[in-house]
């Protein structure tokens, strides 16, 4: 496996792959690996032939009372685990190699990334689009793969890869989650015992949402309500939204037939969580 920190480097070995007539594929990360990357991983060693996964904690998508500082950072370990899985190259450049001095180019979404976690994270999808842009123009994958865990963040990557012509397949692969139907996330580090605890509130009232729809017993706009109710009761919790929509544009809900979403973020303690899942429209499941 190549590890490498060097932009030259990548792009050889890149062009090298390609020349052997290898689809590339790309998991672009913020590193502290768990099981949620590893299946991002393993989908892109299944359908592509050479992966590259990046790690990089992307300055521009924290917001100044963030957690930059704090995030966890784990090169080492990391990059055994992708050794142990057989990803062909990682990349984890530095600062200046992904913002070069005086650097002024954006790429933003506008509209999708203006709600919800936008509302409560200004300027984190623009970094967010502006980096993997960058990691895209670095990398040139075929296919690259993301979690539906940032459903929003799927979705405004793949209105930016076909907004701009990217010759790139976006891949959302599905949500992996401890035993207790906590979604894993490198943040989860952060909870204490019990705060975890706390933070299992959310994927519970998510799943009792989903239920509540696909079997009929509460219309959509009961079930939103029940789930803001739940969730704003929690000792320990604050929530930031909670909401059913439809999940191709993230409108309000209209149309029966709509295949929804269910999204909710909170804070738990200084750890801000997200979590989604998706819930077929009433009387399909
Ligand atoms: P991050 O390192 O948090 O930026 O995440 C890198 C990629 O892994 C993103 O596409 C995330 O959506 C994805 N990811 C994070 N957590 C999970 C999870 N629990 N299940 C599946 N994918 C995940």
């Amino acid at each position: 496996m190549l590890a490498t920190a060097s932009l030259d480097e990548l792009r050889a070995a890149v062009r090298e792959a390609r020349a052997a007539g290898k689809r590339i594929g790309c998991v672009p990360t913020m590193g502290a690996l768990h099981a949620g990357h590893l299946s991002l991983m393993r989908s892109a060693l299944n359908e592509t032939d050479y992966v590259v996964v990046t790690i990089f904690v992307n300055p521009t998508q924290f917001g100044p009372n963030e957690d930059f500082d704090r995030y966890p950072r784990q090169l080492d370990k990391d990059l055994e685990l992708c050794r142990g899985l057989g990803v062909h190259c990682v990349f984890h450049p530095d600062v200046q190699t992904m913002y070069p001095p005086d650097d002024a180019t954006i790429v933003e979404v506008q509209g999708l990334s203006t709600i919800l976690e936008g509302e409560h994270r200004p300027g984190h999808f623009r970094g967010v689009t502006t980096v993997v842009t960058k990691l895209f123009h670095a990398v040139q994958p075929d296919v690259a793969f993301f979690g539906q865990k940032d459903f929003q963040q799927q979705l405004i990557l793949r209105r930016m890869a076909r907004d701009l012509l990217m010759p790139i397949r976006i891949r959302t692969c599905p949500t992996v989650r401890d035993p207790d139907g906590l979604a894993l996330s490198s943040r989860n580090a952060y909870l204490t015992a019990d705060e975890r605890r706390t933070a299992l509130n959310i994927s519970r009232a998510l799943f009792r949402a989903r239920e509540a729809i696909e079997s009929g017993e509460l219309s959509v706009a009961e079930a939103e309500k029940r789930l803001v109710q739940v969730l704003s009761s929690v000792p320990g919790l604050k929530l930031d939204y909670a909401v059913i929509r439809n999940a191709e544009t993230l409108d309000p809900a209209e149309n029966t037939g709509d295949q929804l979403v269910g999204l909710v973020a909170a804070r738990v303690g200084t750890t801000r969580l997200i979590d989604n899942v998706l819930i077929s429209p009433p009387g399909t499941a």
